[in-house]
């Protein structure tokens, strides 16, 4: 049933699927697809799961002015996924699409039942020296890659607790992080990172060390590219006033969408 909706959907028959009374699966309350118009057959899309930090009971953490993470990133996750669809080239699935609290280890899991070709967390950070501003990418590593990348990827994982989420390790999750497939995904990973940096470079100021990693929950799909970015610093004055613009999260959310255009010609390129 799900699978002829999702045909039907898919090939723009959505108003036969709807006479029939099926109902298209991924629009749940977490996913958003790209539709395509009926016509001759296209390559397979890439799927991409746009994992928009917190929500729900978990405001993420609070600029000065009281402005919460979790709506700043919810609107640039959203221009994202519309950047992207506009491309025709993905599928695309939110792990929230509304002020809903979601655990962490459910968005890596989703991803991984969507097969996702690439999973990216879009966060915004609030560090102790208020001066401070810039936006920085993470990927993940057991080991942090210095003392301000562990605070990091703690104040991150933290959101199952500020939830009262039991945290039950799932195996396949936390399965040995360095085998094979771990490091051939970490190198992409890495390649994601740099197209994020250099591409965000060009549009919005960065931190000095803009790349980092650190062992962030919603990086550990061992099959997945994944990457977590903070879009910018709400602990900052200035960056929490730009951060609350509709049109500078335009901005972040453009660069985000060129930098995985960017990766995802590179992969296929590579014939991935
Ligand atoms: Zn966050």
């Amino acid at each position: 049933m799900d699978r002829i909706a999702r045909r039907l959907f898919l090939q723009g028959l959505s108003s036969v699927a709807a006479a029939a009374g099926l109902s298209a699966p991924f629009q749940s309350a977490w996913a958003v697809e790209a539709r395509r118009p009926a016509g001759p057959a296209l390559p397979k899309p890439y799927t991409i799961v746009i994992d928009a930090g917190h929500g729900g009971v978990d405001p993420g953490c609070i600029g000065r002015v009281g402005t919460y993470e979790k709506d700043v990133v919810l609107d640039t996750a959203l221009q994202l996924a519309r950047q992207l669809e506009a491309t025709k080239r993905y599928r695309i699935y939110l792990s929230r699409n509304s002020d809903k609290f979601v655990p962490l280890q459910e968005r890596v899991i989703r991803a991984r039942a969507r097969t996702a070709d690439l999973f990216l967390s879009v966060h915004a950070d609030a560090l102790p020296e208020r001066t401070v501003r810039g936006a920085s990418v993470f990927t993940l590593s057991e080991k942090a890659s210095d003392r301000e990348a562990a605070a990091v990827a703690e104040r991150e994982n933290r959101s199952d607790i500020v939830a009262g989420v039991n945290y039950t390790p799932d195996p396949q999750v936390n399965e040995i992080l360095f085998d094979l497939a771990r490091r051939e995904t970490n190198n992409q990973s890495i390649q994601l990172a740099q197209q994020l940096v250099g591409e965000l470079g060009r549009h919005v100021r960065l931190l000095p060390n803009t790349h980092r990693s650190a062992a962030f929950v919603v990086l550990k799909a061992p099959d997945i590219p994944s990457a977590l970015v903070e879009i910018g610093c709400l602990s900052n004055h200035d960056e929490e006033a730009e951060l609350r613009k509709g049109s500078y999260r335009s901005v972040v959310a453009s660069a985000l969408s060129k930098s995985v255009n960017t990766y995802f010609d590179m992969v296929a390129r590579s014939g991935a």
